[in-house]
């Protein structure tokens, strides 16, 4: 017997048809390329969202093609977010710290017939337009007196031309909910980069899952910073779950430093801001250095890469601000876990609750979790032993675009690549990513923890652990390391350092110090660069 409900498709133009009704006048405020900021409202961003999805009628985008994106966040990816998809297209957002190259390979690969950029990324799309002949139309994001003239690129419109006069009313089609929407490729760090392909139920229950009290807790009352990029896993869905709440939203725009992105918290009365380690490294480096503090800010959500235990620390202390450490991955749309402690919890000593707010958390409702030793079989939680995070649920991918690799599910779960524990609460931890690894005569060393210590080191400003071949114990880890400005640390005090925190064994061999540690296009330690760059590295024997 069927349920007699009504049965409404979960689709993205309902959640900014929602938010125009009931938070007409709730602000979205954003930093431009421009460099002044822009203030307007749900219900402007739902009226050009509409003009755009006519825009797109008009240059004959047909239902299910991809609309490429090269852009920063601010309304004009919003505007891009709803009316690409809410009219039946799929929005593909690319990360602009790609190579022009890769980002090339990715528009020909998604097979993109528009592609809209922040004038930022001019540069870039002169570089590659001859080489992606499938894009019928590039878009600038700017007004039409701001488009260059003798850019060299033919089919080069302004946004804002293509957009205006168009009619301010729209029938969103009443799509399977199953309909793709969004497609973010991952960064490929192995190989060619593979799409994931959201679809609007997918995106829709992934944003109630976000809102919820225990995961970032959005409420209409908040003003939501998203640092994290709309180029990376939809900013972690806060675009869509700020419309479903009908919270204010604040851009950041290009101005990702320490400097720019306090101004604009304390600015806007930011209440929840989102980002991964780096950002906040930055930003907390310039509030001791200006003696600055928070006004309005509540809680940070803090993914991408571990938190290191250190910021945690002086978020909470320092500044008395909630960190909600959360992990994911482009496969997972991306939130899987979010660390929030239980009632039981709450009357642990200090350092027992910091020990479980360094983990990613227990899973948000809608996805499940395991972890499984090298045949493939479960591991029981709280044995402290760990293995390879499997996850399941409606946000998690089934299979890539175009099927690419193959089918990556093992009996109906996806393998992250990661390495981690289970506790007897069901709080996961991730010890490692699975090539990262260091494997020490047969036993396991996790290079987070090994970095953990040394960022918890006054003079230490960012650690990356690697393993190096050793002909005895297959590899030993060792630490690079960037002494923070005016700081000073030999390599005999750092290893002192690590007495009696980890067992001898597990202590790095040695410490190599850099002017900085390579970074990727998501802002996360890139370790197979680093590697490379140690290449003729050898061990103290
Ligand atoms: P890429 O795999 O290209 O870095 P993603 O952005 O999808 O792209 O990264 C997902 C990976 O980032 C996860 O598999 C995990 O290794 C790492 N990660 C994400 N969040 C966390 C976290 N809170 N702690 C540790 N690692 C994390």
């Amino acid at each position: 017997m069927l349920g007699l409900m009504q049965n409404h498709p979960l689709l993205i133009s309902a959640l900014i048809d929602f938010a125009e009704r009931y938070h007409r006048d709730g602000e979205i405020v954003s930093r431009r390329v421009e460099g002044d900021m822009h203030r307007y409202t749900w219900a402007d961003a739902a009226r050009r969202s509409r003009q755009l999805a006519h825009a797109l009628d008009a240059i004959e985008v047909r239902p299910g093609e991809r609309v490429g994106t090269l852009a920063w966040n601010g309304y004009r990816h919003l505007e891009l977010y709803y009316g690409v998809s809410g009219s039946g297209r799929v929005i593909h957002t690319i990360n602009p710290r790609l190579l022009p190259e890769q980002i090339a390979w990715i528009i020909n690969h998604a097979e993109d017939q528009a592609l809209c950029f922040d004038m930022t990324f001019l540069p870039i799309v002169q570089g590659i337009h001859k080489h992606c002949p499938a894009v019928r139309h590039w878009i600038a994001l700017c007004d039409g007196d701001r488009l260059p003239q003798d850019s060299g690129i033919a089919n080069l419109i302004s946004y804002e031309s293509w957009i205006a006069g168009r009619p301010t009313a729209y029938a969103w089609p009443r799509l399977d909910e199953n309909t793709a929407s969004g497609m973010c490729y991952t960064s490929g760090t192995t190989g060619n980069p593979k799409a994931a392909l959201y679809s609007h139920r997918s995106t829709v229950l992934h944003a109630y899952a976000i809102a919820l009290p225990d995961s970032m807790g959005l409420s209409a009352r908040d003003a939501a910073l998203p640092v994290v990029p709309m180029f990376h896993v939809n900013a972690w869905g806060m675009p869509y779950a700020a419309a479903m709440v009908g919270c204010k939203l604040v851009f950041p725009g290009p101005a990702l430093d320490g400097k720019s992105v306090y101004e604009l918290i304390e600015a806007e009365g930011v209440t929840v801001a989102t980002g991964v380690p780096t950002v906040w490294q930055m930003l907390l480096t310039h509030m001791a250095a200006n003696k600055l503090r928070f006004g309005a800010l509540q809680r940070t959500v803090i993914g991408g890469a571990a938190a290191p235990p250190a910021m945690i620390d002086t978020f909470r202390n320092d500044y008395g601000i909630e960190v909600l450490h959360a992990w994911g991955m482009t496969e997972t749309s991306p939130i899987g876990s979010v660390c929030t402690l239980q009632n039981k919890h709450l009357s642990l000593p200090a350092d027992e609750q910091l020990k479980l707010r360094m983990k990613q958390g227990r899973a948000v409702f809608g996805i499940d979790m395991k972890i499984v030793d090298p045949n493939g079989n479960e591991i029981a939680w709280g044995t402290g032993v760990s293995g390879d995070l499997y996850v399941r649920g409606p946000w998690i991918l089934a299979s890539y675009y175009k099927g690419e690799g193959g089918d990556p599910l093992r009996g109906g779960w996806f393998p992250t690549g990661d390495v981690a524990t289970i506790d007897a609460d069901g709080f996961m931890q991730i010890t490692d990513r699975t090539k990262d690894v260091i494997k020490s005569g047969g036993e396991w060393i996790s290079s987070i923890d090994i970095e953990n210590i040394a960022m918890a080191h006054p003079a230490i400003a960012m650690a990356a652990c690697i393993g190096m071949p050793h002909p005895k114990w297959d590899e030993r880890p060792i630490v690079a390391v960037v002494v923070k400005p005016g700081q000073e640390v030999t390599r005999e005090q750092l290893l002192a350092f690590y007495e009696g925190k980890v067992a001898k064994w597990q202590t790095p061999d040695d410490v190599v110090f850099m002017d900085a540690i390579p970074l990727g296009a998501t802002g996360k330690m890139l370790k197979t660069k680093l590697r490379e760059q140690l290449k003729d590295y050898k061990l103290p024997a």
